[in-house]
C-alpha cells in the first residue's frame, strides 16, 4: 500500500486529521496508530505524523510523556521511536502547557506504587507546585523547585515511573519556559485556558441590555435594566459560566490581560463611546 493510499483509508475510516491519537506504538517494524473510538492504521517506518495529526495550529505535542516543538511531526521517525505511553496529543495557542502538565501529573502520581520516596513525595510534590502555578500566587521559586524534584526523581528513583513523572515537567520546561514564568512572574496565562488568571467582562457594543444574563447569574453579579448595557461585577463574579452560555449576543467575554474601556454606570444601548 502506498502512502497516498494510507491515508486515503485513514480519511475513509475517518481517522485522518485526529487532534488525539490514544495509541501510537512500533509493530514489525511499522507505525500503528489508534484513535480513543477504536479506529486503527498502520504506517511504514519512513511516515510523518503530520501525515495523520493535524498541525497547521499546533504549538506543542505530547507524545508519551514528552513535549515536542511541532516540528516532531513533520521527521520521519526512526524505528523504535518511543512514543511512551502512546498517547499522541497536539496542543495550540489556546492549550496552556502548565494546565497540560498538571493534568498529566495527576494521572502520573496514580501509577507510583508508592514504595520508593524519591517517586511518592516527588509526584506529590510536583504536582501540588505546577497546579498551584494555573492559579494566581505562585512566583519563580516555585518553578526553580519544580525543576530541582523533577531532576532529582530523574536520577534517585528506583524504577521508571519515577523518570517517566518527571519528564512532563523537564521536556514542557525546556520548551515552554516563558510560559510557566507568565503564570509564576506576572500572574497571566497566556493561552487564556486558566480561568483564574482572567476577568470577565461585558462588551458595551455587543450587549443588547435583555438581561437574559442577569436572569441566570447565581452570584447576583450582574448589574443593568431593560435597554441599559449590562455591566458586570468582577469581584462578585464566581466564573460559574451561566451567563456566557445565556447571552445569545456573545457580549460576555473574558480578557486576560487589561480590561478594555467599559461603562463606569448604567448607560443606553448604542449609548456608549470608547
Ligand atoms: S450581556 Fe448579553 S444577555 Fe446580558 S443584557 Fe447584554 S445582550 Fe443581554
Ligand atoms: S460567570 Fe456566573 S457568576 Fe459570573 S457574572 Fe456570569 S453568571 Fe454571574
Amino acid at each position: 500500500m502506498t502512502r497516498e493510499e494510507a491515508i486515503r483509508r485513514m480519511q475513509d475510516i475517518g481517522c485522518y486529521n485526529p487532534d488525539v491519537v490514544d495509541h501510537a506504538e512500533w509493530i514489525d517494524g511499522k507505525i500503528n496508530l489508534r484513535t480513543s473510538d477504536g479506529k486503527s492504521f498502520e504506517f511504514t517506518s519512513d511516515s510523518r505524523l503530520d501525515e495523520t495529526i493535524k498541525a497547521d495550529d499546533a504549538k506543542a505535542v505530547i507524545i508519551g510523556q514528552r513535549f515536542f516543538s511541532p516540528e516532531i511531526l513533520s521527521l520521519e521517525l526512526s524505528e523504535g521511536f518511543d512514543f511512551g505511553n502512546g498517547k499522541i496529543t497536539v496542543l495550540t495557542d489556546k492549550n496552556c502547557v502548565v494546565r497540560a502538565v498538571s493534568g498529566m501529573l495527576t494521572e502520573l502520581r496514580a501509577t507510583s506504587c508508592g514504595i520508593c520516596t524519591f517517586c511518592r513525595e516527588g509526584a506529590y510534590q510536583l504536582s501540588g507546585i505546577i497546579d498551584a502555578m494555573t492559579k494566581p500566587g505562585a512566583d519563580k521559586k516555585q518553578l526553580d523547585l519544580a525543576l530541582e524534584i523533577a531532576e532529582a526523581m530523574t536520577t534517585s528513583c528506583n524504577c521508571p515511573v519515577g523518570e517517566e513523572t518527571a519528564l512532563p515537567v523537564l521536556t514542557a520546561l525546556d520548551l515552554f519556559r516563558s510560559e510557566f514564568e507568565a503564570h509564576c512572574g506576572k500572574g497571566s496565562c497566556p493561552s487564556g485556558e486558566c480561568s483564574a488568571f482572567s476577568t470577565l467582562y461585558i462588551d458595551p457594543f455587543k450587549c443588547e441590555g435583555n438581561g437574559d444574563c442577569m436572569d441566570v447569574c447565581p452570584a447576583d453579579a450582574i448589574e443593568g435594566k431593560p435597554g441599559y448595557i449590562s455591566m458586570l461585577d468582577e469581584y462578585e463574579c464566581t466564573r460559574c459560566g451561566k451567563c456566557i452560555e445565556a447571552c445569545e449576543n456573545g457580549a460576555i467575554q473574558f480578557a486576560t490581560g487589561r480590561l478594555p474601556k467599559l461603562p463606569e454606570r448604567l448607560t443606553k444601548v448604542g449609548r456608549f463611546r470608547k
